[in-house]
């Protein structure tokens, strides 16, 4: 059996709280010429055509908890080679390579560890694990402060570069037994064909008083809902999870996770004036507006 036998799998229930009959918000093949066009030119012509022909975009919202998620997604194996293959691993490397060294990327990393540091209260050498870590640019920061950093990512080429820096590969199968004092996953949650099950996981191999930090696309209107396709929170192929922020609170409910308020911790930091404490009240504000991000503690 090739993997192009069945294409695709269909979720018909809510991802989030398992509802089933959902309202089918839209409905469209990925052979319409806009999506196809879309697709042709977003992983410049290297998506397989019976993928194109075969699946469709289509958009379905929980009647119980309101969460939005696309109905039909690519099989596992077709999901890796989505991105192991069809988004051009030498481009992406290069892309990660040209934006590594601006200042702005420096130091919003650096004030993201620097936030992760004081929400686990200064502990020496931390164990941190980056799921989803992409090229590494958050481990690498991570290490530069002194943690014990561990990385995950489905792709080989991603992992092999990291593991050349000197990062270790974290894997179900050998390392299930760590448990770490944070786990920062960014931007993942939204790939996942099933969260639920992931953040479950995700808390098992947190420590109890551990952090996780989970960033995904801010959730669209209605009216964005509909111009599709474009490069936003319900991205064709890639972005098959919408969320809201009650979703997330749901999701982190389930897997015995408690939201950390970030408002106090803000104040905290002003309490004293010092340029470090200005700066992550700062950084704090601004991410809030730029994505949707939550901190959650394992109970
Ligand atoms: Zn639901």
């Amino acid at each position: 059996m090739t993997v192009f036998e069945n294409l695709f799998e269909i979720r018909n229930d809510c991802p989030i709280c398992l509802k089933s009959n959902p309202k089918i918000l839209l409905s469209n093949n990925l052979s319409e010429p806009k999506f196809k066009k879309f697709i042709d030119d977003y992983y410049n012509h290297s998506v397989d055509e019976r993928v194109i022909e075969k699946v469709k975009f289509e958009l379905a919202q929980c009647l119980k908890c309101g969460f939005v998620w696309q109905r039909h997604i690519l099989n596992k194996d077709l999901l890796y080679k989505l991105y192991s293959q069809w988004i051009d691993p030498r481009q992406s490397l290069f892309k990660h390579l040209k934006n590594q060294s601006r200042l702005i990327v420096l130091f919003g990393l650096s004030l993201q560890i620097k936030l992760m540091l004081f929400l686990i209260n200064d502990i020496y050498q931390p164990k941190v694990l980056d799921y989803g870590c992409g090229w590494g640019k958050w481990c690498l920061m991570a290490q530069i402060a002194g943690c014990d950093v561990y990385a995950f990512d489905i792709v080989l080429s991603r992992r092999r570069f990291i593991s050349s820096k000197g990062i270790k590969l974290f894997n179900w199968d050998d390392n299930n037994q760590i448990e770490f004092d944070f786990i920062n996953i960014e931007q993942v949650l939204e790939h996942v064909p099933d969260p639920k099950t992931f953040l479950n996981e995700i808390s098992s191999i947190l420590k109890s008083g551990g952090i996780v930090t989970i960033s995904v696309p801010k959730r669209l209107s209605k009216k964005q809902l509909k111009e599709v396709p474009a490069k936003n929170s319900v991205q064709p192929l890639e972005h098959i999870n919408c969320f809201e922020p009650s979703n997330l609170e749901f999701l982190a409910k389930e897997a015995d996770l408690e939201i950390l308020k970030i408002n106090s911790s803000i104040l905290r930091l002003l309490k004293s004036f010092k340029l470090d404490n200005l700066s992550l009240a700062f950084y704090c504000v601004y991410f809030y507006f730029r994505t949707q991000r939550i901190y959650l503690r394992k109970k």
